[in-house]
């Protein structure tokens, strides 16, 4: 038996300092060779415990193995028979602790490059397969009708499934862009906005119809949809109502919450101003507080947009951050100030209402919380100022009330979360299904496309009698 390779490819970066200054991707990507090299790692092992970590259960010992045959058409179709978005999942899905955490290299050295060969394998499709040639089976019509509400990964995912097995869907987005978080939040530097719209256009391609600015609750209720044509109605509105801190001063000019100031910068491209009628205020000094994904993409995006000094304030210690160790690393690089054990007790205005400072306490970290978490606590008497002209709010976000308010029947939690099945995303709300953050609360791309498979699945059982 050939020798274990233990060490993993590197994928090429742009370099840290020249990548601060702009909105580029980040990661290049494979070269063929590269990736070649890296699936070459994978021993195919019988069991294949990186599917079971999946979950949309792509084939992966499958796609990898077309990759190291250098049969690349195969290895889009053993990627794609399950993962309509491979370009977007290759690029953020936390696959170090999904696929990767549980695939049999990683417990004697690196696992395989999983993520990185599935955007290697997308990319490859889409730099050498015109859209029209690729060519999808689709079932027989069942002339059944189906409402999808949101295009997030959840609805992307549940309308290409529900399209490819007969069904007639309309997905309705509120805005003016399909898409979801992976295009008005996630940055272009790691997420291209191309290869979001790429990925948009393959589920159009497959029959789906995509109505924008077209709000439910507004334009027209679930209900009406429900007595109007629509067999079954899939609610995939994601999570995208901020959380505050509700501390004195977060009033003040200069204080964003992550979703608006993030929206601005990508969806509005405020990176490209004036070309883009769409300012956004940077200063010199700019406060993150968060210490997720949505925490490390505002801090990179204001270090672009030309902060002298951008800080990371975060109230538990290094090893509780839950943003992908990948783009912490990344952060940490490009020269963000992480301060951790810290928490704002109080912003600071000048005579004019603009943020000039943000008053924090020292934390300490005491027994587990609910969630598993060691709980921060404040050091009392440990007060201390840091100077800022702009703050960030990235604490989280719950799904917007509108749906709930709009909706009779259909059950919400004291989060505002939608109650659904968890393996079939039914809601108590006949016709109704629900699936992604606006269920689980902010979660991860995959987790939204692997409910709306569930939810797909089960629709389709139900059209079908
Ligand atoms: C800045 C940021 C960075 C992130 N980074 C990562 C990452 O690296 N990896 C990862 O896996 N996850 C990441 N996430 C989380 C991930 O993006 C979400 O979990 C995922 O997008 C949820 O998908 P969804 O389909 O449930 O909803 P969303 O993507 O939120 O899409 C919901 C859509 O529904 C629309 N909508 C809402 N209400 C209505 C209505 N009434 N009528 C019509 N349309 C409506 C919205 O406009 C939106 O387009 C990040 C999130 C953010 C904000
Ligand atoms: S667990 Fe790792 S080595 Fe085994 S088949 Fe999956 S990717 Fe290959």
């Amino acid at each position: 038996m050939a020798k274990l390779n233990l060490n993993r490819m590197e994928m090429p970066r742009q370099d840290a300092i020249e990548r601060g200054k702009n909105f580029n991707e980040v990661a290049l990507g494979y070269t063929k060779e590269m990736a070649k090299e890296e699936a070459g790692r994978c021993i195919q092992c019988a069991k294949r415990p990186c599917m079971e970590g999946c979950p949309v259960m792509v084939d992966i010992p499958e796609f990898i193995k077309a990759v190291t045959e250098d049969n690349m058409p195969e290895a889009v179709r053993a990627l794609k028979g399950k993962n309509a978005l491979p370009g977007i999942c290759g690029r953020v899905c936390p696959q170090e602790v999904q696929c990767e955490a549980v695939c049999t290299l990683g417990k004697k050295g690196a696992p395989v490059a999983i993520g990185r060969l599935e955007r290697y394998v997308a990319d490859w499709e889409r730099e050498n397969i015109a859209p029209a040639e690729r060519k999808v089976e689709l079932a027989t019509a069942t002339g059944k009708k189906v409402a999808v509400v949101g295009s997030g990964p959840a609805s992307l995912t549940a309308a290409a499934d529900l399209t490819k097995i007969g069904h007639e869907v309309v997905i309705l987005e509120a805005l003016h862009v399909a898409g979801g978080v992976l295009m008005y939040g996630i940055p272009e530097f790691r997420l291209p906005k191309a290869i979001v719209q790429g990925e948009v256009d393959y589920v159009k391609s497959l029959g789906v119809e995509i109505k924008l600015n077209s709000i439910v609750g507004k334009l027209n209720t679930v209900d009406e949809l429900l007595q109007n044509g629509y067999s079954a109605v899939f609610l995939g509105t994601g999570a995208g109502l901020p959380i505050f801190l509700n501390c004195p001063g977060e009033n003040l000019n200069g204080i964003y919450s992550a979703n608006e100031f993030l929206t601005r910068v990508n969806l509005m491209k405020a990176y490209r101003f004036p070309e883009y009628d769409t300012p956004v205020r940077i200063g010199k000094r700019v406060a993150v507080i968060g210490g997720g994904n949505v925490a490390m993409d505002s801090a990179r995006c204001a270090l672009r947009l030309g902060a002298e000094k951008v800080y990371v304030i975060y109230r538990r210690s290094e090893v509780e951050l839950p943003a992908r160790h990948e783009e912490v690393e990344n952060a940490q690089e490009e020269g963000i100030d992480f301060r951790f054990l810290t928490n704002p007790k109080q912003f600071i205005g000048d005579e004019s209402n603009n943020l000039a400072a943000m008053e924090c306490y020292q934390m300490e970290l005491g027994e587990p919380d609910a969630s598993g978490r060691r709980r921060p606590m404040v050091k009392e008497g440990s007060e201390f100022k840091i100077d800022v002209d702009v703050a960030i709010v990235a604490l989280g976000t719950t799904p917007n009330p509108l749906i709930a308010q709009t909706t009779a029947g259909l059950e919400t939690t004291k989060h505002g979360t939608v109650v659904a099945d968890e393996s079939t995303g039914k809601t108590v709300k006949a016709g109704v299904w629900a699936g992604g953050d606006v269920v689980t609360g902010a979660a991860t791309v995959i987790s939204a496309m692997g409910a709306g498979k569930r939810a797909a699945a089960d629709i389709d059982k139900f059209l079908r009698g």
